[in-house]
């Protein structure tokens, strides 16, 4: 679906006039928080339990929760590629880790730079996902200044207090992915009677055999959804410092995006504290949260299923940018608005793809090869993923999301007209992007020596 400016809100009209003319200081900022590994169910504003995010969740009560996120592809830098070309990952072809996005395509940044916002991206990531050199993954593409750091929110608040006018900023926090050890200070939800070095030693056991083959005690699972809890507390007042870090008035004409790249399994389909190789909806469904001037006239939450590529023209289009044609979301500006009447949801079908399999572990390993990456449709009752076998036919696996949320019933041999419709919904979506027949038999670029240390650090190899 092609992207056009809904154009329906007269008080962001103005904003049109000013990028065309008018005072810089008339424009919005933006600024987008993502957060590495967040699941959307761990987060208050989405009904857990704890108080993981009293910021993300005061946030939200000031704008809006968009309950159904989904991802096209559940790792970092695939996801994140979509995030900020607002393209399918078939059609901006960052598959893998390793790949570099394309000079020639357009993205979020290069928008907002050409309109004359000062532009940064400052990310925590052990990968060059921002670097726009050879050996970087590009998605720093249209930033005026972009740091790879440990420090994200610091370093943040320092450009921001130094750059005057209008900004879009994007901060990446890499708090919630493996490993999880949050600081001392945000370990509030864990038992202090479980013993940590125990832990530790656990965390030395080879990725793959935790990830697929766990067979660590409940107590110590739960100690690690414990901590991983504790670092997503730990990110959220990373946000709360940023935020405070604006003075009022910048705030109040600040739009403000916190979203994840991707979820996290912690077990609930054996597959344990990693993402990029399941589809299961605690890996593909990500929060996303808006706040920001207007946002009292619109719901609360909006309900039907969104994807990440919806991000970027709803940014452009609420600081009052044109959306490009090249774009491939859906401006979610006129939907979200309280009196609007949608006569059929942005995206009846969402579909995607995993990683490659990089875990020898994984019992559907097809290493290296993109003919073994497993794909789903979902609307928003139904969902399907095939899991390809190097061996005999193709698994399915069909969920009923409305009855069954949390994927624990496979309906597939009892509606074979349902997955039918649905493997048609998904030859649609691979036949529409002309690359994917090449794509699908042909091998990854080989990882070089810093690909191969990257994934190291991040444990998905020893
Ligand atoms: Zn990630």
């Amino acid at each position: 679906m092609r992207i056009r400016r809904a154009g329906w809100l007269l008080p962001f009209m103005f904003f049109i006039g000013t990028w065309c003319g008018g005072s810089a200081s008339d424009q919005k900022n933006v600024l987008l928080i993502t957060i590495d590994a967040l699941r959307y169910d761990h987060c208050g504003c989405y009904g857990y339990e704890r108080p993981t995010t009293p910021c993300i969740d005061s946030l939200a009560s000031r704008g809006i929760v968009f309950d159904q996120v989904i991802v096209p592809i559940p790792r970092t830098v695939q996801a994140l590629a979509t995030l900020v070309t607002s393209l399918d990952p078939l059609d901006h072809g960052v598959l893998s880790l390793g790949n570099r996005l394309d000079d020639k395509i357009q993205t979020l940044a290069d928008i907002f730079f050409s309109a004359g916002y000062s532009t940064a991206a400052i990310v925590e990531h052990p990968m060059q996902i921002v670097e726009t050199g050879d050996n970087g993954a590009n998605l720093g593409k249209g930033f005026k200044r972009i740091l790879r750091t440990n420090r994200p929110a610091i370093e943040a608040m320092k450009w921001l207090k130094k750059t005057p006018g209008s900004f879009f900023l994007w901060i990446h926090l890499f708090d919630p992915h493996w490993k999880y050890l949050p600081p001392a200070d945000c370990r509030i939800f864990s038992d202090p009677g479980y013993n940590h070095l125990r832990y530790v030693k656990l965390l030395k056991k080879p990725k793959g055999r935790i990830v697929y083959q766990n067979d660590w005690s409940p107590s110590d699972i739960r100690y690690a959804v414990d901590l991983y809890d504790g670092e997503i507390l730990s990110a959220d007042r990373k946000v709360k410092r940023l935020m405070d870090s604006l003075d009022p008035a910048r705030k109040t004409d600040t739009y403000v995006a916190v979203l994840a790249d991707h979820g996290e399994g912690l077990g609930e389909h054996d597959y344990y504290f990693d993402h990029g190789e399941d589809l299961h909806d605690e890996i593909i469904r990500i929060p996303w949260v808006l706040a920001g001037p207007g946002m009292d006239i619109i719901r609360k939450r909006y309900r039907h299923q969104v994807s990440i590529a919806d991000v970027a023209p709803t940014l452009l289009d609420l600081a009052g940018l044109p959306v490009p044609d090249t774009f491939s979301g859906v401006n979610l500006v006129s939907r979200i608005h309280a009196g609007h009447e949608e006569l059929q949801p942005p995206h009846p079908y969402i579909c995607g793809l995993s990683d490659i399999s990089r875990i020898p572990q994984n019992p559907h390993a097809f290493m290296s090869e993109n003919r073994g990456r497993q794909r789903f449709v979902r609307t928003e009752k139904w969902k399907l993923i095939v899991i390809p076998e190097r061996d005999g036919p193709e698994e399915m696996m069909l969920y009923d999301l409305e009855l069954d949320p949390t994927e624990r019933l496979n309906r597939a041999s009892s509606n074979p007209e349902r997955v039918k419709h649905l493997l048609e919904k998904i030859r649609e979506f691979l036949e529409s992007h002309g690359r994917w027949a090449s794509f699908l038999n042909n091998s990854e670029r080989p990882m070089d020596t810093d690909d191969i240390k990257a994934l190291k650090s991040l444990g998905y190899i020893n």
